[in-house]
């Protein structure tokens, strides 16, 4: 079959390899669509830390072709979606449920073969159900939308919130939508692009901001600005230092800023602990998707959350290499990486 294999940091090529055999409590999965993530950008540049020689996809869904021994709960045919992170259930963290942080965590299309490839074996503990009339291409958004959820889950937003999302991005974009269901009624997304803040008004943002155009901290949060006095909780979703340093300064007096962007390992950013300390603003990091990959497979399955309008692009398994070594442009949203062409 064939997968797009990181063979080493800056060394990715489509490779015909051996199509997995499922063992005791596997699956094969046939990929309908995987999507590129900055984090395949990351770990193709050697800025995270990767795994190589690995079949890279994290964000995929597709159809059971066959299962192994000892699979209870999943038959053939049936649609899934995959949660890349296998937690051990052994460590302290998973004891106290953080399996996030795992300290022996081991994610499909980082440590162990991925979705850019025809197939996928997979733990069917990492499976999880989707309807057959679902779109094929749109199962492969529940991974970002779980590690979205898990944000909102940490931010706890009241009914009535205001909310700001940096970042217009896939993860700003289902962020929107999703505060919007958790109630907040003032949401603002800053992006530069002016596609994408067109698209997040269509998709829940109360308004939208272009950061070049004026100081977006003093344009948002000073006297006459769209949230005076700053936002109930602020989701950084872009992770370039300008945002994150923007992140905090943008909460209210007692507000909550969650950091869900990825900055390179070893990049850092100015911060100001007075105005933290005198603001007491809650700075929350957001990693990954414990427990939340079911409600983001439910939250697609019944087009609660919408994810037609991210996909940009459609691509083979032939031109994946160069999509993910390539800086997407400006105005693209999703890519999805479809094997059995489009
Ligand atoms: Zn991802
Ligand atoms: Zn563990």
């Amino acid at each position: 079959m064939k997968a797009v294999r990181l063979e080493a940091t800056g060394k990715l090529y489509m490779r015909e390899v051996e199509k997995p055999v499922p063992g005791p409590g596997d699956l094969l999965v046939r990929i309908e669509a995987c999507g590129i993530c900055g984090t395949d950008r990351h770990l193709f540049l050697g800025e995270f830390p990767s795994h190589p020689p690995v079949t890279l996809g994290h964000e995929f869904a597709g159809i059971i072709e066959a299962v192994g021994p000892e699979v209870t709960s999943f038959r053939s045919g049936m649609r899934v979606t995959g949660d890349p992170n296998i937690a051990c259930g052994r460590c302290e963290e998973c004891h106290n449920g953080r399996v996030n942080l795992c300290r022996n965590l081991q994610a499909i299309g980082i440590h162990r073969d991925g979705g850019f490839a025809e197939y996928v074996c997979m733990p069917q503990s990492q499976a999880f159900a989707l309807p057959l009339e679902l779109d094929p291409l749109h199962g492969a958004f529940c991974e970002p939308l779980a590690c979205c959820l898990h944000a909102v889950d940490l931010a706890n937003i009241r009914t009535g919130a205001s909310v700001i999302v940096l970042g217009g991005g896939v993860i700003g974009l289902l962020t929107v939508q999703l505060a919007r269901l958790a109630g907040a009624t003032r949401i603002l997304l800053v992006t530069r692009n002016a596609d994408k803040r067109a698209l997040a008004e269509k998709l829940g943002a109360t308004a939208t901001v272009d950061p070049s155009q004026a100081d977006t901290i003093s344009g948002i949060t000073g006297d006459g600005g769209l949230l005076p006095g700053g936002a109930d909780v602020v989701f950084e979703c872009a992770g370039v230092p300008e945002t994150m340093i923007q992140a905090p300064r943008l909460a209210r007096r007692g507000g909550t800023a969650v950091i869900l962007g990825i900055m390179p390992q070893g990049a850092k950013i100015e911060i100001e602990p007075f105005d933290l300390l005198f603001r007491e603003v809650n700075l929350v990091s957001s990693f990954l998707n414990p427990f939340t990959h079911q409600r983001a497979a439910d939250l697609i399955a019944t087009g609660a959350i919408k994810v037609e309008p991210l996909i940009s692009r459609r691509i083979t398994l032939e031109q994946t290499p160069n999509a993910i070594a390539n800086p997407a442009p400006g105005g693209e949203i999703r890519t999805l990486a479809i094997p059995a062409g489009q």
